[in-house]
């Protein structure tokens, strides 16, 4: 059996949470909420499917949620999508970057990906045929760095995957560097594939800065969000597609033979919970109350905080904590195995977000933790780290 993705094991975000259930440990690895919905949508779901809404939807998604989608988008980022042919529901934002990129690239294409990032770009892209160009974020800072950008720009450059706010490093990106983003793509053929999974986890009262704002942006780009991190539920793998026609029409020439469509009665229970006042506006000061929680019990340890300016990710350098020097180890991803051994806390190490010699060079020291916890799991998580 000749494998087609050779490099590629188990995800590590499996591999911690099985470690850290192994070892009794406070996972704060995986990125996903420790705590329930909101009831009400659970009683949305349940309405849904004692009213018969158990059969096949239409493959596009149902019309009620397609619509509440471009309603928000509209409402929030001033750019109306036409519901019919510009907005897809998929199974998650993982299914909808997989699609995008099989809908866009032919073999032999480049797509660029601005690193570190979600493990699923890279494998993605080589399962479509595509080559990978891989151009690191600025070492110190997780912004992108233009020129680099510009200079990984060639007559097969596809498109390019773009993340804000940022997984791993909660980076969010400023109005002037979306303006830059549409002002060096202007004379090129590159679309913009858009993950915006945590566009309502953005915090000190900035704004997510969606390509939806940019017109000329907008117009080449494919964006993806998920309900599982707006509504706190990770598994129900919900999410969707907003691009213009022309791409939208691509899109569903791949979705309908990947997945054909999506659970109906949840696409009904989140469509009705989307009526209710604007659910997603409280999640920046929900998460900041947490982001803050967790960085004031890490002020006093040795655990270096990286600004966290949106996601539900906090990052740290572990170079001054002298316990794991002590044990002899060295690696962001050794710590996380001795941290979540002997202390008792799962982090997820930020070179699993590169190529292996991008992520030596700039992420051997930082991890990653997830705040999206009940205030009790943080307490406890701290107390563990309070003597590092
Ligand atoms: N993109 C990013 C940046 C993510 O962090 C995640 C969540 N793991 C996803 C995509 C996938 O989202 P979903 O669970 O909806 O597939
Ligand atoms: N998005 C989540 C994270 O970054 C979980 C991803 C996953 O489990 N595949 O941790």
């Amino acid at each position: 059996l000749t494998s087609r993705l050779p490099q590629v094991g188990t995800t590590i975000f499996s591999t911690m949470s099985a470690l850290a259930q192994q070892h009794g440990a406070v996972n704060l690895g995986q990125g996903f909420p420790d705590f329930d919905c909101d009831p009400a949508l659970i009683e949305a779901v349940h309405t849904a499917m004692l009213a018969g809404h158990n059969q096949y939807p239409q493959m596009t998604g149902v019309p009620v949620l397609r619509e509440a989608i471009a309603a928000k988008l509209a409402a929030l980022y001033g750019h109306s999508y036409n519901a019919d042919s510009e907005i897809t529901v998929t199974a998650g934002a993982t299914q909808a970057i997989f699609t995008a990129i099989l809908a866009l690239v032919h073999p032999g294409d480049e797509v660029i990906i601005l690193e570190p990032c979600y493990d699923s770009y890279a494998p993605n892209i080589e399962l479509a045929g595509g080559v990978v160009k891989r151009v690191p974020l600025d070492t110190q800072t997780f912004r992108p760095d233009f020129n680099r950008i510009q200079a990984a720009i060639g007559p097969r450059t596809r498109a390019i995957v773009i993340n804000t706010p940022h997984n791993p490093s909660g980076t969010v990106w400023s109005e002037s560097e979306m303006q830059c983003l549409t002002a060096l793509l202007r004379d090129t053929a590159v679309w913009v594939i858009s993950d915006e999974v945590y566009e309502h986890m953005v915090f000190d009262r900035a704004a997510h800065q969606s390509v939806a704002r940019f017109p000329e942006l907008a117009a080449r780009s494919v964006i993806v969000s998920s309900f599982g991190k707006t509504y706190h539920v990770t598994g129900w793998k919900v999410g969707y597609v907003a691009a213009p026609a022309p791409l939208t029409r691509e899109f569903r020439k791949v979705h309908q033979f990947n997945v054909f469509t999506v659970n109906t009665p949840m696409q009904h229970g989140i469509a009705r919970y989307m009526q209710s006042p604007q659910p997603y506006l409280d999640l920046p000061a929900f998460y900041q109350r947490k982001r803050d929680l967790f960085r004031a019990g890490l002020a006093g340890t040795r655990l270096r905080m990286l600004p966290c300016e949106g996601s539900y990710f906090q990052c740290v350098d572990i170079s001054e904590v002298e316990a794991f020097a002590q044990a002899g180890r060295q690696g962001d991803q050794a710590f996380c195995e001795w941290l979540t051994t002997e202390i008792g806390v799962a982090a997820i190490p930020l070179s699993a977000f590169s190529s292996p010699a991008q992520g030596m060079l700039a992420t051997q020291n930082i991890v990653r933790f997830c705040f999206a916890k009940q205030d009790a799991t943080l307490t406890r998580a701290l107390q563990s780290l309070r003597d590092l």
